[in-house]
């Protein structure tokens, strides 16, 4: 009996911890996750400031007749002082409003040049201001001790810009995870070297070392290594000293040569079909390093887009668990622009290209597998077109052009 996909990802989970926490350079943090809560220490903006390039001072002084300006605020610089009843100063975007103004009339409402300028003594102000117009108030954004972002949130350039404006300059984050690859199949041969018969090129270390630092972690080692147990319990025993997770493909199957399963069934790993199409067949456990330690392994089936699909379902979570991520998997809704078939009690993951609506009035982007195959596991040279995967429940048969589909994206969309 086929476990749900939901079922197998649990044991996964169960196999891994958090992993630990390091001060990160705020510049250096795109990718990582933050470890916890980050609380202002700065309000954003930090101190009332002007929106416009003008004058500040008191909208009731500006309503008859010439006003005297008694200074100029440029951007930085000392803070200014109290700004007399009746007067005004000359200030700059971002600069500070001086205690006493409150609002700032632009250039272009006054009678004055806009561009670089002597001080004028006098300005005339064309129409009556709004108390507090242009005024960008201390904390408009946040105040100091708001949470800012969330502990789990993996950092983007966005959040980096946030976390810098509120003051840091070193963030606590997770540790990333080392990740090894070991490939197996005597019939692999390096990238781009001579095929001898039989032999295929050796694509699946290279596609799991990229999805592993795609997801931000740290590849320390891609290994291939042919069907042979006593070479690869060598591999595994080193790989266990260096790494959080290793991670395998190939050798999983019902086959005489299938040496991943003979090695780590001996080791008490679990291996499971999952009812999920393509990558039913899955297996898990601990490889045995140096003082005790226990690295945990996934091993993936052998079959290129198997490998893909079962990272993408399975291996990503297990990684962002481990980086202590809090998020959950977001799907889409999209329209199947033509129809294939899905096996009855496996839930299929199948590679898509989403494209862009068609219509205003259908505003759904639209759904092509990849390959015209649909999801054969061994159509490995159309799966760079896939931006996302479309996940078909395990009692559809049959998606037909026309119906909509849930889909997860993988790439750019
Ligand atoms: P296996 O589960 O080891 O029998 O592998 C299933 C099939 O996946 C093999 O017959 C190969 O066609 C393919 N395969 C296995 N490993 C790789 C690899 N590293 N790169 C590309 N294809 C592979
Ligand atoms: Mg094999």
């Amino acid at each position: 009996m086929a476990i749900p996909v939901e079922e197998y990802l649990a044991h996964l989970l169960t196999d891994v911890g958090v992993l630990g926490v390091e001060e990160v350079a705020v510049t250096r943090a795109g990718g990582r996750v933050l470890a916890q809560d980050l609380v202002a220490r700065l309000a954003v903006p930090p101190f009332d400031n002007s929106a416009m390039d003008g004058f500040a001072l008191r909208a009731g002084d500006a309503i008859e007749g010439m006003v005297p300006v008694v200074g100029d605020v440029p951007a930085g610089g000392r803070l200014p002082v109290p700004l007399a009843a009746g007067t005004a100063v000359r200030i700059m975007t971002g600069a500070p409003v001086p205690a006493g103004a409150d609002c700032v009339v632009p250039v272009e409402d006054t009678d004055q040049p806009s561009g670089p300028a002597p001080l004028p003594a006098t300005i005339r102000v064309r129409s009556a201001p709004r108390p507090g117009q242009h005024v960008r108030r201390a904390g408009d954004d946040v105040a100091v001790g708001d949470v800012v972002i969330a502990g789990g949130t993996r950092l983007g350039a966005a959040a980096l810009a946030s976390a810098i404006s509120i003051g840091y300059g070193r963030l606590p984050c997770h540790r990333r995870p080392r990740v090894v690859v070991v490939a197996t199949g005597s019939e692999l041969t390096a990238p781009g070297a001579p095929l001898g018969p039989g032999m295929i090129p050796d694509s699946n270390s290279t596609l799991i070392a990229s999805l592993a630092e795609e997801s931000h972690c740290e590849v320390v080692g891609v290994h291939t290594v042919p069907d042979d147990v006593g070479e690869l319990a060598r591999v595994l025993a080193r790989a266990a000293a260096e790494a959080d997770l290793i991670v395998s493909s190939g050798g999983v199957s019902a086959g005489a040569f299938d040496v991943v399963k003979e090695l780590t069934a001996a080791a008490g790993f679990t291996f499971a079909q999952v009812a999920m199409q393509p990558g039913k067949p899955q297996g898990h456990g601990f490889v045995a390093g140096p003082a005790g330690r226990r690295t945990p392994m996934v091993t993936l089936p052998g079959n290129p887009v198997s490998v893909f699909v079962s990272f993408h379902i399975f291996v990503r979570p297990v990684l962002a668990a481990m980086e202590g991520e809090l998020a959950t998997p977001a799907y889409l809704r999209a329209r199947a622009l033509r129809g294939w078939a899905s096996p009855a009690g496996r839930r299929q993951v199948i590679p898509v290209r989403l494209t862009p609506p068609e219509s205003p009035e259908d505003p759904v982007p639209g759904a092509t597998p990849t390959h015209r195959l649909g999801s054969g596991s061994h159509l490995v040279a159309s799966l760079h077109r896939a931006n996302a995967l479309a996940i078909i429940p395990e009692d559809t048969t049959r998606v037909a052009a026309g119906d909509l589909v849930a889909v997860t994206l993988v790439g750019r969309f």
